[in-house]
């Protein structure tokens, strides 16, 4: 059997033909050289427009990498003719194999976007012998091919989250949608302003905005005017991670300048290599580090009691009625504005200033799944710090979006991987 018997059982063009296949390369580097031309009666379509036009003239053989078949790179060899357009002028033919002006085939571009899904972009590179820039530009077309093509009706429940990157000290947005029926990164935006977010709601459109049942966010100022305003019609709920997050961070901070004052005044370490033993759930903890924990919680220390005001505050989510929850948050902030433990009372004092939106969260109980923007947050973290090595925000953007926003791909006849 022949290579070009196998190209036209995997990918056939309707009016063009391959006519062979040659080595080409060097000794140590071989590749496969796959001619490629068009039908004896084949008309030349414009690029621009997609219309028949007569013929101009012809342009030199250009390649464009395929599938690497057994390891060995692949190239399908065609010469452009160009078209004198009517409406376009003098254009290039449209190539059903290429992807704008890209060098790479579509086939090509899809199977190392897929790919670059399951490994690094420096790992695709690596393994299938191109460049990092080669497996970018493919996520690109994947990212802009699903973005272009993806349903977004019926979206009730959206999560508003923010990761920071580029070493901290800058954000980006990100709008998940968390539906039961579908979860994934609707939008992402750089920064976390007012006008991040209103960029959004711009982008969504009016009408599918005031379709929202449910939005799920951080006690971030801006984003709470922007939903109050742009979607108010949904039941804003403060989400259970995000307070947890500032809990845990007020009592890091506790730990911290506690552990900095003992050592100061000559005290016995007590509290060096505690930090992840109050950090963590309980639950979570192991036999050595439980042990440790005990023992820690003997101390009348304002790290203990700050841990047993956050651990406490888990009970909140358990409640049932909203009326009873809010009863516990009021006993709650008015122990810890006792505390005298300054971290602590912030958080307090932001609880209680957002009281209405926080019992919210059982208004909405069991209408979306509430750990997902969790898990999605240690996702995007994950991807971001994977870091491709991008350091602009459209990499980022691009490889968020490939990651995460379950994005449609073209039917094909066959699947390259
Ligand atoms: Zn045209």
């Amino acid at each position: 059997m022949q290579v070009k018997t196998i190209l036209n059982r995997v990918q056939k063009f309707k009016s063009f033909v391959y006519t062979g296949v040659r080595w080409a390369g060097g000794g140590d580097t071989p590749e496969l050289e796959v001619g490629v031309a068009e039908r004896a009666n084949g008309r030349a379509r414009c690029s621009g427009c997609g219309g028949p036009g007569p013929g101009y003239d012809r342009l030199a053989a250009r390649r464009f990498e395929f599938v690497p078949l057994w390891g060995i790179p692949v190239f399908l060899v065609y010469a452009p003719r160009r078209v004198e357009c009517p409406r376009c002028g003098v254009r290039v033919e449209a190539m059903p194999w290429a992807s704008g002006k890209s060098h790479l085939t579509q086939a090509y571009a899809w199977f190392l976007a897929r790919w670059a899904r399951r490994l690094s972009w420096k790992e695709v590179a690596q393994v299938f012998r191109t460049s990092w820039d080669s497996v970018f530009r493919a996520v690109e077309m994947a990212v802009e091919w699903g973005r272009a093509h993806q349903d977004l009706g019926g979206v009730q429940a959206i999560g508003i989250d923010e990761i920071a990157w580029k070493k901290g000290h800058r954000y980006l947005t990100l709008v998940y949608q968390i539906d039961p029926h579908c979860k994934r990164l609707l939008w992402v935006g750089e920064n976390r302003r007012v006008r991040t977010l209103l960029k959004f709601f711009r982008w969504f459109g009016a009408q599918r905005s005031g379709e929202l049942r449910y939005i799920c966010s951080d006690m971030w100022k801006p984003y709470l005017k922007v939903i109050a305003k742009k979607a108010g019609q949904a039941v804003h709920v403060l989400d259970r991670f995000h307070i947890m997050a500032h809990l845990g961070k007020a009592l890091d901070e506790v730990r911290a300048q506690e552990a900095r004052t003992l050592k100061a005044k000559g005290y016995e370490p007590v509290l060096t290599k505690t930090r992840w033993l109050l950090l963590k759930r309980p639950e979570n903890l192991t036999q050595k580090q439980e042990i440790k924990l005990a023992d820690l919680l003997q101390y009348n220390l304002r790290s203990v009691r700050a841990y047993l005001l956050k651990e406490e505050f888990q009970f909140f989510w358990s409640y049932l009625s909203p009326y009873w929850a809010g009863w516990f948050l009021d006993q709650w902030c008015t122990r810890t504005m006792r505390s005298k433990i300054e971290p602590m009372k912030k958080v307090a004092r932001m609880l209680r200033a957002h009281r209405a939106l926080l019992l919210n969260w059982f208004r909405a109980k069991g209408q979306f799944s509430s750990g997902v923007v969790e898990g999605f947050n240690t996702k995007a973290k994950l991807t971001s710090r994977k870091s491709f090595g991008f350091r602009t925000y459209h990499g980022a953007e691009i490889a968020l979006y490939h990651v995460l926003g379950a994005l449609p791909e073209p039917e094909s006849t066959h699947r390259f991987c």
